[in-house]
């Protein structure tokens, strides 16, 4: 990787850091979930950079893929743990990172385990460790405080314009074949603690998309198409994004969900925990030097 893309994914990883320092200043019980998503995502424009996809807010049960929708009257709910999680990008350079904040004195531990996965993992990075052996620190270090981690969520390898670039850091020692960590890779690292079961399932809606391609067949669906790919590329995109930027998207909702059933476009389903239990989450990318690691999300 050259000084450049290091400029680049530093500078992304700055305002990620002080985009989420932002939204644990202002989220409040009560406040509704629109508002904080909006004013999250207006802090990394004002910033000079760019959503690497929308401001994910999931609470309690719900793991992630959670993004306000148009016209969403959830807000925040008293007692609740609350999983914020931010992407930022700069021309296609992007950092991913997240924390948790607890409305709740009793979560306090369940956040503390998921933190102190992300710092055990992160000192353990670096050229040519397996990232089988990440999975198992992460795993440890959650049990160790009574609580488990959530086996089918993993962390992710970065490359420019691409969120889950092929490999992944699993959180649960496995024996399956996950390859090791090359000097050069960027990865987002994000431990789940749950006092559930440690599993999500898909729940039945969608409020995050991304761009699939394949063939596409109509007009209107072609003007969406290419609108949403030279706006967003391969990046996941919600609704709200697509009313501010695309006024024509009022009338195009059929289309819209035309496109999502024949597979051109891509839902993420939101994800939730199996048994219902309070999910926390820690997320850093750093990228992999060859001394160590270099995180890029902090201030
Ligand atoms: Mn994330
Ligand atoms: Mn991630």
């Amino acid at each position: 990787m050259d000084e450049d893309e290091i400029k680049f994914y530093e500078q992304a990883g700055k305002i990620a850091a002080k985009a989420i320092a932002y939204g644990v200043d202002i989220i409040h019980e009560d406040m509704p979930v629109l508002e904080l998503c909006e004013k999250v995502e207006d802090f990394i424009r004002r910033s000079g950079a760019r959503p690497a996809f929308p401001c994910n807010v999931s609470i309690n049960e719900v793991a992630a893929h959670y993004t306000a929708r148009p016209s969403d009257t959830l807000s925040i709910p008293k007692g609740s743990l609350v999983k914020l999680d931010v992407g930022v990008h700069i021309n296609g350079y992007i950092a991913d990172t997240a924390v948790t904040i607890s409305f709740s004195k009793n979560l306090s531990r369940l956040c503390e385990a998921a933190r102190k996965a992300l710092e055990h993992a992160i000192s353990e990075i670096r050229p040519n460790v397996p990232l089988s052996k990440i999975g198992a620190i992460i795993e440890n270090t959650i049990k160790s405080y009574g609580f488990k981690p959530i086996s089918n969520l993993t962390g992710h390898k970065i490359s420019q314009w691409n969120l889950h670039a092929g490999k992944s850091i699993p959180n649960v020692y496995s024996l399956e074949e996950r390859g090791i960590i090359l000097e050069g890779e960027v990865y987002a690292i994000e431990p789940f603690a749950t006092n559930g079961n440690g599993y999500v399932v898909e729940g039945d809606y969608v409020t995050i998309f991304r761009y699939a391609g394949g063939k596409i067949r109509g007009k209107k669906e072609r003007l969406l198409m290419r609108f949403i790919w030279k706006h967003y590329k391969s990046l996941p995109f919600c609704k709200r994004w697509l009313l501010k930027d695309f006024p024509e998207f009022r009338n195009l909702a059929e289309v819209f969900h035309k496109l999502v059933r024949r597979g051109n476009i891509y839902g993420y389903p939101v994800l939730i925990e199996r048994r219902g239990s309070f999910v926390a989450q820690y997320e850093h990318t750093v990228i992999v030097l060859k001394d160590g690691p270099l995180v890029i999300t902090v201030e």
